[in-house]
């Protein structure tokens, strides 16, 4: 059954894996690596070695580097068109599509809690803003919708957002682990599933209960466009903007979706304890491999260790769990917490407080693809939770 679902998913495999019982024992693994590198570690991975290195950050502080990120993208695709670099465009369009959703996820999102500008006036301004820009639903009916969400008795269910948004691509709990992997692979690729999603933003940007909301749409985008065409710049504003903005943000939400929450059997009281079971973080890396004293096998195995986390753990940190989203558990735990802005010795300060009170702990994942496999297990094992209302 392992070698099946190998073959079905190659990537998850990695020569290290059983090296260590204790997902805890994998960021220590990267403690005797030089200390320049630690902040670089943190940051990839979420997690901290101890608290002492404490990073603060503020609102701000998010805000600018995604714009950064945007304007980063979107200037390196000015480039690789203008200057035949077309081999830059991978990189930029993953720049572009990692703003975009820095921008949704974590700056929309916790202007939803209120918790990212001082005033709720400001927060709602700043999240309209972004519904506006981003052609998502518009920020009131976000709002709503979140608080079922996070509500112990809506997690998961079919009122769920996170759970609807999944049935679009067709990721249904209950089905088969195959089929499941089927779906999502044909949620990348299919135009008809593409068209759907693009047509449920058009009547959430365009034609929403929020008559205001809708005009303010609409003159944003004509603007823009008429900006475009004065310009004579469609190919560009396609290219760097609208394949961002629908085909590659669909399939980074997709998988986002996939790993936010896990399903369990475990806990049938919808609880505190049912939304932590079901909130694991999900962190980019994997263990340093201990390969003893033969100083060859050291070299290989530190060279591909430090291969992987530079290409696949690197990429999945910035395209699809950007911002505070590897610890969307200290998110749920904490929905209106401020301590987001600091999220990674947040969640780290939160889960030696816990541990010390006897709560329900705090559980971790290493690696994107192994929380795909391990949501996608639970997932078809999960006909019993998912209920329709
Ligand atoms: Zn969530
Ligand atoms: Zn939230």
């Amino acid at each position: 059954m392992q070698n099946v679902d190998k073959l079905v998913n190659p990537l998850i495999f990695h020569p290290y894996e059983e090296q260590y019982d204790s997902t805890e024992l994998v960021r220590e693994s990267m403690s005797v690596l030089p200390a320049w590198m630690q902040p670089m570690l943190t940051w990839l991975t979420a997690k901290p070695i101890h608290l002492k290195a404490k990073v603060e950050r503020s609102a701000w502080s998010h805000l600018c580097s995604t714009l950064c990120m945007l304007i980063a993208g979107v200037s390196i695709t000015y480039l690789s068109f203008n200057s035949n670099w077309y081999y830059l465009l991978p990189l930029s369009l993953v720049l572009t599509v990692s703003g975009m959703r820095k921008l949704q996820v974590v700056i929309y999102h916790h202007c939803s809690h209120n918790s990212v500008l001082k005033t709720k006036t400001a927060n709602s301004i700043l999240g309209e803003t972004i519904s506006i820009i981003l052609a998502i639903k518009n920020f009131k009916n976000y709002q709503k919708d979140h608080m079922v969400h996070h509500n112990a008795h809506g997690l998961l269910t079919s009122r769920d957002e996170t759970v609807q948004d999944l049935e679009k691509v067709g990721l249904i709990p209950g089905q088969a682990k195959s089929n499941l992997y089927l779906r999502l692979y044909l949620s990348f690729v299919s135009p008809l599933i593409h068209l759907r999603l693009i047509w449920g933003r058009f009547k959430a940007t365009f034609l929403s209960n929020n008559y205001q909301h809708n005009l303010l749409a609409i003159c944003f985008w004509s603007l823009l466009c008429f900006t475009v065409n004065i310009l004579h710049a469609w190919a560009f504003f396609l290219v760097a903007w609208v394949f961002p903005l629908t085909i590659l943000y669909h399939i980074s939400r997709t998988l986002r979706l996939l790993v936010e929450h896990t399903w369990t059997n475990d806990i049938s009281e919808r609880n505190r304890d049912f939304i932590a079971a079901t909130t694991i973080a999900v962190f980019c890396g994997e263990a340093l491999p201990c390969v003893g004293r033969n100083n060859y096998k050291k070299i290989v195995a530190y060279t591909y260790w430090s291969i992987k986390m530079m290409t696949v753990h690197l990429f999945f940190r910035v395209f699809v769990l950007v911002g505070d989203t590897p610890c969307h558990d200290f998110h749920h735990r904490n929905p209106s917490s401020k301590e987001w802005l600091s999220y990674i010795y947040a969640r780290e300060k939160d889960q030696q407080l816990v541990k010390e009170r006897g709560q329900f702990l705090y559980k971790e994942t290493w690696g994107f693809l192994a929380a795909i496999e391990r949501n996608l297990s639970a997932m078809s094992q999960a006909r019993g939770l998912y209920e329709r209302s």
